[in-house]
Order: structure tokens, then C-alpha cells, then sequence
């Protein structure tokens, strides 16, 4: 099953579709948007863009790695709080190793032993972890600058051009990430890349969640819904086998509403490879295009999260890497398991796993995709 949405285009690429560049507004204004959000250590000047919709949701994003900054929700009562973790300014993003909501590429996830061979040459990528390759490599897209562009007070359009030879991958890849706030209280991405060569990507969202909006508890009670009934186990490099396993009696089965921490200490060679949950999990479909593949009830705030997407496999990690030395908003130190994410995505190492759904893109031909995470409360 091929689901990387591809349509073929005559004369469009993604960096067409992206019509002029937002600067800061100059003439003064109570709200500013976007406002200042610090210096890179190059002298480079972040902005942040706030997006509000008519309940009060706001989503604040930085044109720095096209980053998610902050997420504020209703709990039961209205009251609303940050649901997400990250940093004040974008010194911590450009420090930082957690991928806090950044936009992850050129492909998220592992490539196994950071090289893959596509038309007959074999591509040697950016080593990042262990001898594999994570999140896009050394310079990912969530370290570089985006061309950021308000389309209305609910909306921003980020593009960047990632050049050919970009941390080893081929290909121009041009790459629009639009971010909407609707008024269901969804934040919406919609994701459309491009190429002038065959490449292969994957591209996601690292926002790690917390829907009790105090990152100081840990997300052990929150209760996951998973629409995963197999997954992808991973050897001890986190790589998949390139089975595709059952989750019927593991910890890894969330097909019904379960708390996170219910069994992840359990003596599960899976669980224990990983330090926790850190998994690829194939979505359940019967067709391509949006489903449900996840819900997450925190049950003191009463927060839901339900997340929506057209990629066959979402990655669960649970923090197991976070251990208090991330230093994130107002100068709090985030510990073990604190966060959870979960990427929409294609799976990890497909580029060198046939059997997988392929993660090519040839010229041409449009990359799509689109994920919503929808905010309630019960
Ligand atoms: C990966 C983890 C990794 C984390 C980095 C997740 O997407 O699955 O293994 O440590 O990103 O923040």
C-alpha cells in the first residue's frame, strides 16, 4: 500500500504556491503579530505568530523550524493552559536535542544505518544516532529558518527549500507547512513538498503534549486510545525488523482507552529496548485518506486530544529520553516522561524496507498530507 498522497502536477511546485514573505508589521499595535522571539547565535531574528480563534485557542508558532512554541487549551471548567512543552525563546530551540514541536524532515524518524539506495545510488546521510540516521540529521528542518506567511488570523504558511545534497538526501525539495486554527478547536497542518529529483521524505510534528498543562506531572495517568491493532518492533537501535506484529497481548495493545503508565514498566523486550513507548504503530484503514488514530483523555483536566491523519503509522514516545537537563519554558526542567508525542507518519526505514509503503517522491508529483489534533474537554 502506497499512501504518500501523490498527485501528478503540471508545471506547480510547492514554492510557487507560497506568494510573497511576511515581515514584521512596523507600525505599532496592540497585538503585534508576529512579535520578536529572540536571536540565533548567527544574529538571525526569530518571530513568533500567534493564531487565535473565537473560543480562545491560541497557537503560537516560530519561523524557526517551522516550530510549534506553545498550545493553549480548555480544560472542563474553560480554563485555558499550555499544552505542550518547549522553550522561551529560540536560543532553547536552537540548543535544544528534544525536537520540542518542531517540524521534522527531511524524514522523521530513524533511517537505519543512515543510508539508503534509490534508482541505483546509494545515498550517504547525516549520522546522528548511533550509526543511524534521526529526524532529517544533523540541520533538520526543525534547526533552519522558514519563510513564514500570516494567510489570516487562523492560519500561517511556513516554506522552506531544502537544497539537494541537504544532510545527504537528493533533490531540491521545496516544502509548505500551513498551520490553521479552526474554530472546533483543531489545529490543523497541512503539509505539500515538491522535487526536482526522486527523494524520499517523511515529514511530521514533534509536539510533545502534557494535557494537564503543568509539564511538572508526569503523563502516566493520561488514558490512550490507539487505532493501531499492529506495530512495527524495533531491534536495539530502535530500527524496525521490518515485521509488522499484532499488538494482541503486549503492552503495546491501546484498542482500548488504557492509561499510558498502566504497563510500561513491564518486562517487555519491546518496552525495555526502547526505555518505555517509542513505537511506530500501523493505523488501522480501510481506504487511504483522514482517520482517527488516536484519542488521549487526561482525567483531572478532563482534556481530550484526538489526532486525525492520512499517514499509515503514528509514532507513540512517551519521553523516555527527557531526564530534567531540557530546560524549557520558564526555566523548568523537564523530566522523565513528562510529555508524550505522537507523529503522524510514514514508518521508520522505509526507504529500506520494500515492503513497507514507499516514501518516494519523484518530479512532478505533490507530496500531501494533513493532520489535525482536535481539543475537547469532558
Ligand atoms: C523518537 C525518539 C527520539 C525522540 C527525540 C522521537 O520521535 O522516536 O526515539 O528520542 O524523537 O526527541
Amino acid at each position: 500500500m502506497n499512501v504518500v498522497k501523490i498527485v501528478t502536477v503540471v508545471g506547480l511546485s510547492a514554492a510557487l504556491l507560497f506568494v510573497g514573505s511576511c515581515k514584521p508589521k512596523a507600525e505599532a499595535s496592540s497585538e503585534m503579530n508576529p512579535t520578536t522571539f529572540g536571536k540565533t547565535a548567527d544574529g538571525k531574528q526569530a518571530l513568533l505568530y500567534v493564531l487565535k480563534n473565537k473560543s480562545g485557542m491560541q497557537a503560537a508558532i516560530t519561523n524557526y523550524g517551522a516550530t510549534l512554541v506553545s498550545l493553549k487549551t480548555p480544560d472542563r471548567q474553560g480554563k485555558f493552559a499550555d499544552v505542550i512543552l518547549g522553550y522561551d525563546n529560540v536560543p532553547g530551540y536552537e540548543n535544544g536535542k528534544a525536537y520540542f514541536g518542531g517540524t521534522v524532515g527531511r524524514y522523521a524518524n530513524r533511517i537505519g544505518k543512515s543510508q539508503f539506495t534509490l534508482d541505483g545510488t546509494t545515498y550517504k546521510l547525516a549520522v546522528n544516532d548511533g550509526a543511524n540516521s534521526l529526524h532529517g540529521g544533523l540541520k533538520g528542518f526543525n534547526k533552519v529558518f522558514w519563510d513564514a506567511k500570516l494567510l489570516s488570523p487562523t492560519s500561517l504558511q511556513l516554506h522552506y527549500l531544502s537544497k539537494d545534497g541537504e544532510e545527504g538526501y537528493p533533490g531540491n525539495l521545496s516544502v509548505l507547512v500551513t498551520y490553521t486554527l479552526t474554530d472546533n478547536n483543531e489545529l490543523k497542518i497541512d503539509y505539500l513538498a515538491t522535487t526536482d529529483k526522486d527523494t524520499v521524505l517523511n515529514l511530521t510534528n514533534h509536539a510533545y503534549f502534557n494535557l494537564t498543562g503543568d509539564p511538572k506531572n508526569d503523563v502516566l495517568q493520561h488514558q490512550l486510545t490507539l487505532y493501531a491493532s499492529r506495530f512495527t518492533p524495533i531491534d536495539s537501535t530502535l530500527i524496525p525488523t521490518g515485521e509488522i506484529r499484532s499488538v494482541k497481548n503486549t503492552p503495546l495493545d491501546f484498542t482500548t482507552d488504557t492509561a499510558i503508565g498502566a504497563r510500561i514498566n513491564q518486562d517487555d523486550e519491546q518496552l525495555k529496548l526502547a526505555k518505555g513507548y517509542d513505537h511506530n504503530f500501523v493505523i488501522d484503514r480501510s481506504s487511504d485518506g483522514s482517520v482517527k488514530a488516536a484519542e488521549v483523555y487526561e482525567p483531572t483536566s478532563g482534556r481530550v486530544l484526538d489526532v486525525y491523519t492520512d499517514q499509515p503509522g503514528i509514532q507513540f514516545y512517551t519521553g523516555n529520553f527527557l531526564n530534567g537537563t531540557e530546560k524549557g519554558k520558564g526555566g523548568q526542567a523537564y523530566n522523565y516522561r513528562t510529555a508524550f508525542c505522537l507523529e503522524t507518519q510514514h514508518f521508520p526505514d522505509s526507504p529500506n524496507k520494500p515492503d513497507f509503503p514507499s516514501t518516494e517522491l519523484k518530479p512532478g508529483q505533490q507530496y500531501r498530507s494533513t493532520t489535525v489534533y482536535k481539543f475537547s474537554a469532558r
